[in-house]
């Protein structure tokens, strides 16, 4: 489902990264995306039947730094448990709340955060941290036991109704991205080149894939992934679904105060340099038709008053692919 070249992850935290400036540039970074990945999932809220208690926290653990920047990373980030604050989402429910970066979480409601398992080198312990987190009821404040400066602090979190979803950075360089149905993996590429607007339509894209099933619905037409998502039969229903995500990208991004147009800008600027591939052609439109299709959705939407704006392709997301994708592109001119 990747929407643009995916290329090899190198290991996610660099094995020499003893120095703060890297650090503070990973947190930065990871900061950007998680508040994208907020603001569109707790704008589009009702726009998904998957729902999780969102806290606008992100999450570290001290396992996923190499073994070679543990230490180094364990005194740059004041890890006093195993997973910490990596930023807090300003204007969430963890900022009301008080929470800040580099406190150590104990824990989180009926969460033991730290007797949660984890394994050195992996980010086993952090995802199970986030899933627990976000598995907890959406109405009920959140009781939260921390350490800040080796002291125990507590504090009480209202959360609000969010999208079920993870955003993760790819410290890889690449233009990557994709989603699993669960999670949106965006390479940090994109953050050097391009705008929070732009970025947010990239990850907005994504997002509609998980949004609208397309993994589900894709394996329940027995398609295959990978090279051959391009061929034969397949192709009109990676078509299908590559069409409708970016059609509901543009309402994600007008629910969540974004242009609705900044996918078209994305395209306008991406589209000759990176997406000349055959391959990607095949499974994908030509960039040129997506220009045109998403501006005609995002002329409808800018008609639009209501928000959040729900198009049709929501209630329609539990009936099979029915591979028409002629019907939905919009041909440029
Ligand atoms: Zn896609």
């Amino acid at each position: 489902m990747a929407a643009l070249a995916a290329l090899p992850a190198i290991p996610a935290i660099p094995a020499h990264a003893d120095d703060a400036p890297l650090f503070e540039a990973v947190r930065a970074a990871d900061m950007r995306v998680a508040g994208i990945g907020w603001r569109l999932a707790t704008a589009n809220a009702r726009l998904c039947d998957r729902i999780e208690a969102g806290t606008g926290l992100q999450l570290h653990t001290l396992d996923q730094f190499d073994a070679n920047a543990r230490e180094s990373a364990r005194a740059h980030f004041k890890f006093a448990a195993p997973v910490a604050v990596e930023g807090v989402i300003t204007g969430s429910p963890a900022d009301a709340a008080g929470l800040r970066a580099d406190d150590s979480l104990v824990r989180v409601g009926t969460v033991d955060i730290a007797a949660l398992p984890g394994k050195p080198g992996t980010t086993d312990r952090l995802v199970a941290a986030q899933l627990a987190i976000a598995a907890l009821p959406t109405d009920a404040p959140i009781a939260i036991e921390a350490i800040r400066a080796g002291a125990p602090i507590r504090m009480t979190l209202q959360p609000v109704r969010a999208c079920k979803s993870r955003f993760e950075l790819e410290l890889n360089d690449g233009f990557s991205a994709s989603a699993d149905g669960a999670m949106v993996q965006i390479g940090s590429g994109f953050l050097d080149d391009y705008p929070d607007d732009q970025l947010a339509a990239v990850i907005a894209h994504e997002f509609a894939h998980n949004i609208l099933h397309h993994r589900d619905r894709l394996e329940a037409r027995g398609v295959d992934y990978g090279l051959l998502s391009g061929f034969g039969a397949n192709v009109k229903y990676f078509r299908q679904t590559e069409i409708q995500a970016d059609l509901l990208s543009v309402y994600l991004l007008a629910n969540a105060d974004y242009p609705a147009r900044a996918s078209v800008a994305f395209w306008k600027h991406f589209g000759p340099s990176k997406a000349g591939g055959i391959l990607r052609s095949r499974s994908h439109p030509a960039w040129r038709d997506r220009v045109a299709t998403l501006e005609a959705e995002a002329a409808k939407v800018e008609t639009l008053s209501a928000r959040p704006a729900v198009p049709g392709l929501i209630a329609d997301r539990d009936k099979p692919l029915d591979g028409d994708w002629q019907s939905i592109l919009v041909r440029s001119r």
